[in-house]
């Protein structure tokens, strides 16, 4: 694992079984959804206790949609495919809180509702996990990676919805989950994918090898294995990479 992770993700009946949440926060403390920091050897520590899958009310959870997952309407297809065990609650004031060394919880928001607070997000440490060790992958090929920006990472339900059939989007996409993003590299001031293979182009060669290094990944940490997707640019984004953690090897696009 990429011991990058910053943050833990625990469902609102696990909160209270974990001793060392409740010896540090209190019973009532953490049974609330939250974010609570802690400290270890290394730096700040974040819990972060979910709203429960029942507080989604008729689609939403306050005034904030998400809609309806696939296995409410027709039942799961597989276990991967069952509902989120709960959702984080992100405020203005949370948005912010780092998860890993190179993420914040605001990077993987549907982008929708702006104006609306709280949102709710449906995020798994794996993804985080394997994004981390993506970029680092990049860098030990001696590709320049400065940082990773998740074009799209959690997408509610009824985001999604607008999009099936454009963009390769689907009715069961990952996205819904939490466990996949849509990426590509920044490094300069740009934010648009970069020159990674240093060809003097930014094209679909440049996504092929961020593929690679989480190719690279899924080799050395089985446990990450999920989808990889190659999209090539149009006028509305650059090029970027689909990556997973659906526990199924999958792979598509413009390999
Ligand atoms: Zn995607």
């Amino acid at each position: 694992m990429s011991r990058k992770l910053r943050a833990r993700f625990v469902a609102p009946e696990r909160a209270a079984a974990i001793p060392v949440l409740r010896e540090l926060f209190g019973d009532s403390a953490v049974s609330r959804a939250g974010v609570y920091a802690a400290a270890d050897s290394s730096g700040a520590f974040h819990f972060i206790t979910m709203r429960p899958f029942a507080d989604k009310v008729r689609g939403r959870i306050g005034s904030y949609r998400i809609g309806f997952f696939p296995a409410e309407k027709r039942g799961a297809r597989s276990e991967a495919y069952g509902n989120p065990e709960g959702f984080l609650e992100v405020t203005a004031t949370n948005a912010d809180t780092p998860i890993s060394e190179h993420f914040r919880l605001r990077d993987f928001l549907t982008k929708d509702q702006t104006a609306v607070w709280p949102k709710y997000l449906v995020l798994r440490e794996p993804l985080v996990d394997k994004l981390e060790l993506v970029l680092a992958e990049l860098r030990s090929m001696g590709v320049p990676a400065n940082r990773l920006r998740v074009m799209s990472g959690f997408r509610t339900p009824q985001y999604n919805q607008q999009g099936v059939g454009t963009g390769g989007r689907v009715n069961d996409s990952r996205h819904q989950y939490g466990d996949a993003a849509d990426v590509y590299v920044v490094n300069g001031s740009r934010d648009w994918m970069s020159d990674l293979n240093n060809d003097g182009a930014v094209d679909t060669r440049d996504a092929r090898v961020l593929a690679s290094a989480a190719e690279r990944v899924e080799r050395k940490y089985p446990e990450l294995v999920g989808g990889i997707g190659v999209y090539t640019a149009t006028s509305a984004h650059g090029p970027f990479v689909h990556i997973d953690v659906r526990g199924k090897r999958a792979r598509w696009g413009a390999l």
